[in-house]
């Protein structure tokens, strides 16, 4: 049977596994302890914070079907924010209930974590050398342990840490080396009394601050009131090589 091998257990990787695992014997390899990648939720008794991707929308045909069996289970569900747009602090429309945000429950891990049921996912092997030799795919982690041969490998690392790790010949080299990412930090607040706050989600426009979310609005999350709060991409660039120490001057821009 052909082997292949996937980098990463974010969403592409693990839909990419259950796609291939009737034709191929499939290894999904995951850096990190948990699965998920950048659908990703923290959580502190009684708080949970998805601090990457936020909700999802259903655009594409294809991507509704995949979604069907989740919505029918529950484990995707709609959320409806009423929500607005502040603008230097002040709110320049009334609250909308949104249509059409999806949120997996209880987080927004759930989704991968279900998927990645009947996956081979190593965890906590991240693979730093891929190495075609005889014919096949060398896999080495990086703790320098053999991972494995491989007939394929399908890398789902972010664009600039694939280039990195695909051999130097690989003709998209060129493609991925300019590829960019946007930065994003994210605040995460547990809050004992929550505050009175009128809406669940708001678009920040003209200050450092991008996005507020009330997360514990999303179906299915604990009872503790949280917000998470997320700079724009281009505060978070300007800022991305700060150190946390750092007194800074005062100024947010
Ligand atoms: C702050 C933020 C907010 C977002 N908001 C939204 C939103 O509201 N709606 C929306 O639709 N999308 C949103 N997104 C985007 C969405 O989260 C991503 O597009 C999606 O999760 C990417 O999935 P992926 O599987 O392609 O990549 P990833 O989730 O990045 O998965 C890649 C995986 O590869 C692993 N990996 C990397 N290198 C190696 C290696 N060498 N060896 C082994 N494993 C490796 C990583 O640990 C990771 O688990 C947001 C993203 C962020 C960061």
């Amino acid at each position: 049977m052909t082997r292949i091998a996937i980098v990463g257990a974010g969403l592409s990787g693990l839909v990419l596994a259950i796609g291939l695992r009737d034709f191929a014997s499939v290894t999904v390899f995951e850096k990190s302890r948990g699965i998920g990648g950048r659908l990703s939720t923290r959580y502190q008794d009684p708080f949970s914070f998805d601090h990457g991707a936020q909700y999802f929308t259903a655009k594409t045909p294809e991507f509704r079907k995949f979604l069907e069996p989740h919505i029918a289970s529950r484990l995707v569900q709609d959320w409806q924010p009423k929500l607005v747009t502040l603008e230097h602090g002040i709110q320049s429309q009334a609250a909308t209930a949104t249509e059409g945000f999806y949120a997996a429950v209880p987080r927004m891990t759930s989704l991968c974590k279900s998927l990645a049921e009947d996956i081979d996912v190593q965890h906590q092997r991240e693979i730093k050398r891929i190495e075609r030799v005889d014919g096949v795919w060398h896999l080495t982690t990086s703790d320098g342990i053999d991972a494995g041969i491989f007939d394929w490998v399908i890398s789902t690392a972010p664009a600039l840490q694939t280039q990195r790790l695909l051999p130097k010949n690989f003709s998209g080299q060129d493609k991925l080396k300019d590829s960019r990412m946007n930065g994003c930090f994210t605040l995460m607040l547990g809050y004992e009394n929550a505050p009175t706050i009128e809406w669940d989600a708001a678009k920040i426009v003209g200050s450092p601050i991008g996005w507020i979310a009330v997360n514990s609005s999303k179906p299915g999350r604990p009872m503790g009131f949280s917000l998470v709060v997320q700079t724009s991409n281009k505060w978070a660039e300007a800022h991305l090589e700060v150190s946390a120490q750092s007194p800074g001057d005062g100024a947010w821009d």
